[in-house]
């Protein structure tokens, strides 16, 4: 679904208004949309395109792919791409809805009711108009009414959330498990053999699992790139259904308490032993993510001498966002992989400082969006980083990964202190800064 941009002036919202005079049509604009669609099917297809680029230029040749014969492969590959793209069509009407959500969640409005209208012109926007990325590129970003613009956001968003999906069901599913710590990849019987004829329900829990909590924190950190709050409910039931759903089944979990393997279909023996392993790896996750997203959040705000108005990242309206996302990723990955998708959050936040110092016209994302990629490249390579950097890595209780925890921060935490207080930056959509005392210096 598509909505158009709310107007401004709420006296322009009347019918017998007249129209804006027709402003000459947005080409970068358009541009952006097509250049975001190619690179959300570039960011889908890495991983089968860089495991086809390592066999052809591996000498000698290993067999090809998953070891099965020609003419078996070629048809195999051929489901295996249709498949992928009714995910990346599916994933991208998702996305569209999560543009429904980021609009109306924060306005305490029903997410389900309600077709989509034109803000101006109240005309119901058509089926095929709203269909994801096409709608908006066939109407080139116009209310077909009216011509009142429609934001780029809108397929912006559908693009990346098709991307983000399609690329873990590759990099999740089709690849038998092989970003997982914890349990053995399963290379003999991966491709669309994890589909049928006898399919992985283990996998096709954890790659939905993990798609679902990137939907989430995409809705998370766009209300906040809106400037806009979370109502609390919402969060609670996200949080409570991400505790839930590995006590119903257990596999979501791939890693226990201790750092050793979680639960693995059929080795369960005890119901009482699922519930707990469960809930201690969701409990000690979400405490452990709130914990550092809120110590996070209050040092990087009190290094920008109290400047907490978005600056840097910091949301206006919920001041422990982070926290709460963390908590999430807690819950989901468990406190290993919270601490090791904080790792990357804090890389991106360095990597913003960076092109803030770079780039002046560089805009403010919230520290909340930027988990969406932390948690995104962090699932994509967990088994990976876990055995490239060994107890280096935050994967088992040592000291060594706490004091490259630590590092981090201080690193963000000078980088930050280096360029603050920071020339006014552009805002997206909020309010007007209005300047803080303490963003004077002393
Ligand atoms: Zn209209």
């Amino acid at each position: 679904m598509t909505e158009a941009e709310p107007d401004a002036n709420p006296e322009s919202q009347g019918r017998d208004v007249l129209p804006d005079p027709p402003a000459s049509p947005a080409p970068s604009s358009q541009q952006t949309v097509w250049a975001v669609f190619f690179g959300s099917v570039a960011m889908a297809i890495a991983f089968p395109a860089g495991e086809l680029a390592a066999w052809f230029f591996s000498t000698p040749k290993r067999p090809p792919l998953h070891a099965d014969p020609l003419f078996d492969l070629v048809p195999m590959v051929g489901v295996a791409v249709l498949i992928a793209t009714w995910v990346f069509v599916f994933w991208s009407l998702i996305g569209s809805f999560l543009n429904v959500v980021v609009h109306r969640l924060p306005l305490g409005q029903s997410v389900v009711l309600g077709g989509s209208r034109c803000p101006r012109c109240h005309s119901a926007i058509k089926w095929h108009d709203n269909l994801p990325v096409i709608g908006w590129l066939n109407l080139r970003g116009r209310c077909r009414s009216c011509d009142l613009p429609i934001a780029a956001r809108y397929p912006v968003v559908e693009s990346i959330c098709a991307g983000l999906c399609t690329a873990v069901y590759f990099r999740e599913l089709l690849s038998g498990g092989a970003n997982l710590p914890g349990r053995p990849p399963d290379f003999q019987h991966g491709g669309v053999l994890k589909l049928f004829p006898n399919p992985a329900l283990d996998l096709i829990g954890l790659s939905l699992y993990h798609c679902g909590t990137l939907c989430v924190l995409l809705v998370w950190g766009l209300i906040a790139w809106d400037g806009r709050r979370v109502p609390s409910r919402s969060v609670l039931a996200v949080l409570g259904v991400a505790t839930a759903l590995p006590l119903v089944f257990p596999p979501l979990h791939p890693l226990g308490l201790t750092g050793g393997p979680g639960m693995i279909m059929g080795a369960v023996d005890a119901m009482d032993a699922w519930l707990m392993q469960g809930l201690a790896v969701s409990v000690a996750g979400g405490v452990a993510g709130l914990l550092s997203g809120l110590l996070l959040q209050w040092l990087l705000g009190r290094l920008l001498h109290g400047d907490a108005s978005g600056r840097t990242g910091q949301p206006l309206g919920q001041p422990h966002a982070v926290g709460i996302g963390l908590a999430l990723v807690g819950i989901v990955f468990g406190w290993q992989g919270m601490l090791g998708t904080m790792v990357l959050l804090l890389v991106a936040c360095l990597v913003q400082a960076l092109l803030w110092s770079a780039l002046a016209e560089w805009p403010t994302v919230p520290t909340e969006l930027l988990l969406v990629p932390a948690t995104f490249l962090h699932l994509c390579a967990w088994r990976q980083l876990v055995v490239a950097f060994g107890p280096w890595w935050p994967a088992s209780p040592t000291l060594a990964c706490l004091a490259v925890l630590v590092a981090m921060v201080l690193a963000v935490a000078a980088a930050f202190a280096a360029i603050a207080p920071a020339p006014s930056r552009p805002q997206r959509n909020r309010e007007t800064d209005p300047g803080h005392p303490g963003d004077q210096p002393a």
